[in-house]
């Protein structure tokens, strides 16, 4: 439940009212406001109706929390998170574009393509050392190799890195050469994953589940920002629906609604949403129309030599023309590139 105080409370108060909060079972949650703090209590439903908070008269007001997740809700915190990944903000005025190759291959492909989105106004590069490949016979990724040429990469370019973490066993190493982790859609629901990342600290990228409800891909959110780390990014990635002629069904939907339900930055993902390059730029105007806080985009300078996701990949000349389309709409949404 939400706790609204009195304007007149002071944090002395709100500390005595946290105490009583955990005494109670709960776990208490401190938000202060401009005009007045506002405290959480969350936990079992039957121990929060034995609580009779309304009763303290520095309380204005007690209102349940509704939804499942609560943390991650905007019931909690209205304003909008910025998660900082290295120097780059998301969430806030700026529209951030990662982009890089599906996979990290060798050294010269990396950094010849970091140079070159980074050229054109990519803020963090992304790229996979450790692939979830739907065939076991498919490029499985570098593996750390291909962590220390993100390393290297970023050491160049200044650009921050994301990159996915499969197993709770890569979380160390993937943390140590890595600025932001990425959960990708086959984990999404992985809870001890979810957990481990939890723990980290660091900003988390969580891609929504191939067939995942938004609600279940705020509880998987929830499930990070519960074991101690609010840095979480979402991210919108396709779904599996009818529709063949494209790899997924990208759900811009899902880009308004947890934008409105969560607190949360929202990424779009248009590089597997649509599975085809020349529907990465359309769906990229439109994540900036919907509201999405960022795009990130898979680009390769040679895409059908790629070990990876070549047919979605953008050229470097596609990748060029990308960002001169998005500006307007980016302009248009209120935000800059
Ligand atoms: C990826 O980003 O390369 C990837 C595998 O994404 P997803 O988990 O969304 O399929
Ligand atoms: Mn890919």
């Amino acid at each position: 439940m939400i706790i609204v105080l009195k304007p007149q409370a002071t944090e002395q108060d709100a500390k005595a009212l946290l105490n009583e909060i955990e005494q109670c079972g709960l776990k208490p949650l401190y938000m202060p406001g401009v005009e007045r703090i506002v405290l959480g209590a969350l936990g079992d439903e039957r121990v929060l109706q034995q609580c009779h908070f309304e009763a303290n008269p520095l309380v204005e007001e007690v209102k349940p929390i509704l939804t499942k997740y609560k943390r991650v809700s905007r019931d909690v915190q209205p304003h909008d998170s910025v998660v900082h990944i290295g120097n780059v903000p998301v969430g806030g005025q700026h529209f951030v574009v990662m982009a890089g190759p599906c996979s990290v291959e060798s050294e010269s492909q990396l950094l010849s393509v970091a140079d070159r989105v980074k050229t054109h106004g990519a803020r963090v590069l992304r790229g996979g050392a450790f692939k979830p490949r739907t065939s076991p016979y498919d490029f499985q990724g570098m593996g750390v190799e291909g962590l220390k040429l993100l390393k290297q990469a970023s050491e160049l370019t200044g650009m921050p890195t994301v990159s996915e973490v499969m197993e709770i066993s890569q979380v160390d190493a993937v943390c140590e050469y890595i600025d932001c982790l990425q959960i990708g859609a086959r984990n999404m629901q992985n809870y001890g994953l979810l957990k481990a990342v939890g723990e980290t600290g660091k900003p988390v990228l969580l891609k929504r589940g191939l067939s995942a409800t938004i609600e279940e891909c705020l509880l998987a959110a929830e499930y990070i920002v519960d074991a101690g780390n609010p840095n979480v990014i979402l991210c919108e990635r396709g779904i599996r629906t009818y529709e063949t002629a494209t790899r997924n069904t990208l759900d811009l939907n899902a880009v308004a609604l947890m934008k409105q339900r969560s607190h949360l930055p929202v990424l779009v993902d248009p590089s597997h949403g649509t599975g085809v390059r020349e529907l990465v730029t359309p769906l990229s105007r439109a994540a900036a129309a919907v509201g999405a806080d960022g795009i990130i985009v898979e680009s390769h300078l040679n895409p059908s030599e790629a070990l990876s996701d070549g047919h979605q990949a953008l050229t470097g000349d596609m990748f060029a023309q990308l960002m001169q389309e998005l500006t307007p709409f980016v302009q248009a949404a209120g935000r800059k590139l």
